[in-house]
């Protein structure tokens, strides 16, 4: 994509019995252009993590609420949605996540929408869709509410994360919109591993492999795979429920980061989309924790765009410009032994994670502008 993208901000700033940050938000993606985008009588995803129990960083409700109050006010139908988890937490059947969101504040009346499962109760329900000029993936598979929807608004929480340096836009599309299967390609390499000691004979999982990639035991009632025959589609992962069923994460960062840009095209393309990072309580790895460290940095402010990746870089850099919280994650990196500075925020606080991948791989596949002009407004 040539020439630069827009990304609109404004910082946490507001008058003392003047607006609040959820009016502020609205004032932003109105500025930004939401407008321009046709929703009336369509349905509205609006993409986000409720985060995990236990975890006290993820966005408020009133966040999500700002949006599905302009969507409406635009004739659209928004609801709000999130896939199921790869690993066994709070989060990894509709169920489950349907309560975390509950128990986290995600209630229609909070807000302003209902939460709907994107990928259903066992994270099987997905749709296949082709990655316009992928590498790595050829059909990624989607969680089939988010595919259904006929506008896509990603709502990110812009933080630190372990494998991938920071998490915004292009995490919260890529990774969070994978079905379980979804989030096994891009996370692994490999196949199943089935816990013995967990599996309980049941063969759910053999009715979910058209590979014949797996073989019952008869004799001691356990399920095996047959090595010869998995091809690493992660399908029977959803069918188990009792967890015996893992993938190990083991696909190098490198190859995850491509993977996740090509999902994230898959998401965004063909259809009117719209990306708004809140750069708020950054903390130090992903909102999937049970728990959240102290921030990096302060609280910078909230961006809206309609390039995924420009509204990355930029909260990216409106982050390594900021002056370093103390008594953070980062500071017990700098007294490991081995660790070397980069001046990189991101990477000196997970000094085993990457992203430059993801930016040009993202650029590659005409997934955004690595290039942004930034408008800030009151
Ligand atoms: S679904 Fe789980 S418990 Fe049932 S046979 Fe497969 S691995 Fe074992
Ligand atoms: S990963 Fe796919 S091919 Fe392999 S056993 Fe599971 S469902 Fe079958």
């Amino acid at each position: 994509m040539a020439g630069k993208s827009k990304v609109y901000w404004t910082d946490f700033r507001t008058i003392a019995f003047g607006d609040g940050p959820a009016e502020k938000l609205k004032k932003l993606v109105r500025k930004a252009g939401i407008g321009d985008i046709d929703m009336n009588g369509k349905f509205v995803a609006v993409k986000m993590h409720f985060g995990e129990k236990g975890n006290m960083s993820f966005l408020r409700p009133n966040y999500a609420k700002a949006v599905c109050d302009v969507v409406r006010e635009m004739g659209g139908k928004p609801f709000l949605t999130d896939c199921n988890t790869m690993y066994p937490g709070s989060r990894k059947n509709a169920l489950e996540h349907l309560y975390c969101a509950w128990e986290n504040g995600f209630s229609p009346l909070s807000a302003g929408a209902p939460v709907i499962i994107a990928d259903g109760l066992k994270g099987t329900d997905d749709v296949e869709i082709p990655v316009e000029g992928g590498e790595y993936v050829r059909n990624a598979k989607i969680g089939r509410a988010v595919m259904d929807a006929d506008v896509f608004i990603s709502l990110a929480h812009f933080k630190g994360h372990e494998m991938t340096g920071f998490g915004g836009a292009i995490k919260n599309i890529g990774m969070g919109c994978g079905s379980r299967a979804g989030k096994t390609e891009q996370h692994s390499n490999g196949q199943p591993i089935i816990d013995e000691t967990l599996c309980r004979g049941c063969r759910a999982c053999l009715r979910e492999c058209a590979n014949s990639g797996l073989e019952f035991d008869s004799a001691k009632r356990k399920m095996h795979v047959n090595t010869n025959n998995c091809v690493g589609c992660g399908r029977c992962l959803g069918a188990c429920n009792f967890d015996a069923i893992s993938f190990a994460n083991d696909a190098a960062i490198e190859m995850l980061n491509r993977k996740m840009a090509e999902y994230a095209k898959a998401v965004v393309q063909n259809r009117p989309s719209f990306h708004i990072n809140i750069a708020q309580d950054i903390s130090p790895n992903c909102d999937c924790h049970g728990e959240n460290d102290a921030p990096l940095v302060p609280n910078i402010g909230m961006f809206a765009s309609f390039d995924p990746l420009a509204i990355d870089v930029a909260c990216r850099d409106k982050c390594q410009e900021a002056p370093r919280n103390s008594n953070t994650q980062l500071h017990d990196r700098k007294k490991e032994k081995g660790f070397r500075e980069t001046g990189d925020l991101f990477i000196d606080n997970n000094p085993d994670s990457e992203y430059e991948s993801l930016i040009e791989h993202a650029v590659r596949i005409g997934l955004g502008n690595r290039d942004y002009e930034l408008v800030f407004c009151k």
